[in-house]
């Protein structure tokens, strides 16, 4: 059988969907995967999440934890964290690959170290992009717009040009490119101006979904400065199946005695959190929607919005203690909060849910068209306000709740607003509509014949080929 190993950065983001990737290859196309995973700082959702049922020709290897005793510090950005845990971690990677001798490594963006191993084991390196394409064009054009701008910029004079695609507008660029002095914009323009080395570029998305931006790669063999790799869109990879807990279970009884499209479903990925006021806004507004919903509860945090990253799944955490006095009992006989983490997919996929307040992540993106489920955008790290923009603006498929520009938090009665309107309105049954239309063309896509079915198909096949 055909071999391949995967190395994903730490994160659920990162590894569902190359785990997800893996599955498919060896389902569909007859290769044996080898998964090697960072284990240092996992979180306990990453530890549940790979003791879900694997076939045989998948297996998991972890790669040993390195000595991080005073290596990560408290004053380092999210981005830098994860860049310096995977940099430590990789250090055997040669002599794991050396043992393993795959035919190919599949990475994603922030292990580009692998490439320097691979080139001196002969072994051709494949980059499987997480995010959004629109974000990749981005990525692809970083180094010629970091050579021809001085200053920062969420300064400039206008939008974002990246050529071919819609542009972006500065508030929206992702946290990592928006103070080009730190440490983290050093890691993101380190990974990304490497990405033209790499064989090809998986990208999970489709068609339908991204039309322009591919366009947009497919016409330019040199993106600005850099060469642009193949890329095959592949997309959407999306996790199939979830090991529900008793807990889970709980869930999904619920919404089994609701109305069909009738619960919005509000989790803000693996690591969002909130500030203090903002929780208790959004508690406010939910509560006087009068509409059903199940809210996954995160310890509120004000120094960053993306405080549960490392440690996503651990149930710590007592929502009473954090969320107004009285909420669970107010909106007990209409409402569901959970601690921390929910099955997300199971939740999508029921057909009460109706609607999904996310913080646009990539995958968590996916996942609701893929489910034909409309969005409410609330934005909150990396990439996600241009993905929030794009799906609201573009793709027709999400509502953007607004902040008053005096106020640092959307106000309850926004948060009423948006809930209602998505929930009863015209405007919510129209959106709902487009992401029905996606959920089909996503179904297609994947189908044998579908583009991205084939996409997958000419890689392996090339992978495959003698020479
Ligand atoms: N997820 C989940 N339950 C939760 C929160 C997140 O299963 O309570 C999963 C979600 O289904 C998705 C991933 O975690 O697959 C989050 O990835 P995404 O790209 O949306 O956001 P990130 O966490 O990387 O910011």
């Amino acid at each position: 059988m055909f071999h391949v190993a995967f190395l994903p950065s730490p994160g659920m983001g990162h590894i569902i969907p190359l785990f997800q990737f893996a599955k498919h290859l060896v389902h569909h196309h007859r290769v044996r995967v080898s998964f090697l995973v960072i284990t240092a700082e996992a979180s306990a959702a990453q530890n549940q999440f790979l003791q879900s049922a694997i076939p045989p020709e998948l297996q998991v290897i972890n790669i040993p934890q390195p000595d991080m005793a005073g290596i990560i510090t408290d004053d380092m950005l999210l981005l830098t964290q994860l860049c310096v845990i995977t940099q430590e971690s990789l250090k055997p990677l040669k002599f794991i690959l050396a043992e393993l001798n795959p035919k190919a490594l599949v990475i994603d963006i922030f292990a580009t170290q692998a490439i320097d191993v691979c080139e001196e084991l002969s072994i051709p390196v494949y980059s499987f992009f997480t995010a959004s394409t629109t974000l990749l064009t981005f990525s692809l054009y970083l180094p010629t717009l970091d050579s021809q701008t001085d200053g920062e910029f969420v300064d400039l004079p206008g939008p974002v040009e990246v050529p071919g695609c819609p542009p972006i507008r500065t508030e929206d660029l992702l946290d990592q490119v928006r103070n080009r002095n730190n440490e983290e914009y050093r890691w993101f323009f380190f990974h990304v101006s490497r990405m033209s080395l790499v064989s090809g570029i998986f990208a999970n998305t489709w068609q339908d979904l991204e039309r322009v931006s591919l366009k947009a790669l497919k016409e330019n063999p040199f993106f600005g400065e850099i060469s642009t790799p193949p890329v095959y869109p592949v997309g959407p990879l999306i996790k199939d199946d979830e090991f529900l807990t008793d807990n889970d279970a709980e869930i999904i009884t619920w919404l089994d005695n609701q109305p069909s499209d009738s619960v919005l479903f509000i989790s803000l990925g693996s690591g969002g959190t909130l500030s203090s006021k903002q929780l208790t806004e959004l508690a406010w507004g939910l509560e006087m929607s009068q509409q059903r919903f199940i809210l996954v509860a995160r310890k509120p945090t004000d120094a960053t919005a993306s405080g549960a990253f490392f440690s996503a799944g651990s149930d710590e955490n007592d929502p009473s203690a954090y969320l107004p006095e009285g909420f669970i009992q107010k909106t007990r006989e209409f409402a569901l909060v959970i601690s921390s983490w929910a099955p997300q997919v199971a939740v999508l996929r029921h057909e009460s849910t109706g609607a999904f307040m996310s913080h646009c992540g990539w995958n968590s993106t996916l996942e609701s068209l893929v489910h034909g489920v409309p969005m409410i955008a609330w934005p909150l790290y990396a990439e996600q306000r241009m993905n929030a923009t794009v799906l609201a603006e573009e793709v027709g498929v999400a509502v953007k709740p607004v902040a008053e520009p005096e106020d640092e938090v959307i106000r309850r009665e926004e948060v009423e607003r948006v809930v209602r309107a998505m929930m009863e309105g015209e405007q919510g049954k129209a959106i709902r509509r487009r992401a029905r239309e996606l959920k089909e063309s996503a179904r297609k896509t994947m189908e044998k014949g579908g583009l991205s079915y084939s996409s997958i198909c000419h890689v392996v096949e090339h992978w495959k080929s003698p020479g």
